[in-house]
């Protein structure tokens, strides 16, 4: 029988860097992570039609679990089931674990340059939790190409302040097209 060890050994002695992930959500099966055009074509057909791979280009773990990652969106709209903290890549299940992990993900007053990593729909529940609440009541913002599309996390961050002060502010994106995204705008309620 053919097993994941014995395309490991082959790839220790040919010298082709590869790495073994934990199977992740949508994968049964350890991930055998590598550069495949390092392999020959053949044996790479071979060894996708009987494991389960992914580019190194494309693959990280998670920090915390060590599932594997698939960093690039599958289709237009794939929205991360992964985000990243300080210490790198999370899953979602992880990351959802610690509400203090949303701390990355909150801007303040003395930053008004960025606003630079955003939340994602599944971490909705954490961001109530935390005490935010949206501040787009109405329309989603757009950000992109198409004529209108022109609402910046910066402009946002500022009329948030006109109206309820210096308060803490996070941003989630609720979907991605080809050339824009949507996005919602939360700040933290005084008590
Ligand atoms: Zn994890």
């Amino acid at each position: 029988m053919i097993t994941l060890e014995k395309i490991t050994n082959y790839f220790d002695l040919k010298g082709i860097n590869y790495q073994i992930h934990q199977p992740g959500w949508y994968n049964e099966k350890q991930v055998i992570v590598a550069n495949w055009n390092n392999v020959p074509d053949k044996l790479t057909s071979w060894i996708e039609e009987r494991f389960e791979t992914d580019w190194d280009d494309e693959s990280e773990e998670c920090i915390n679990c060590y599932q594997h990652i698939h960093t690039t969106p599958g289709y237009y709209g794939d929205l991360a089931r992964f985000t990243f903290i300080d210490e790198g890549y999370i899953c979602r299940d992880c990351f959802l674990k610690d509400d203090d992990n949303l701390e990355g993900f909150i801007t303040y007053s003395d930053d008004m340059a960025s606003a630079n990593r955003a939340c994602l729909p599944w971490m909705e529940d954490m961001i109530e939790r935390s005490g935010f609440v949206l501040f787009n009541t109405e329309d989603e913002y757009e950000s992109g190409f198409h004529p209108g599309q022109t609402d910046t996390p910066q402009k946002i961050k500022k009329w948030i302040y006109e109206l309820h002060g210096s308060v803490p502010v996070l941003f989630m994106i609720t979907g991605t097209g080809q050339f824009d995204i949507s996005f919602n705008a939360y700040y933290k309620k005084e008590d």
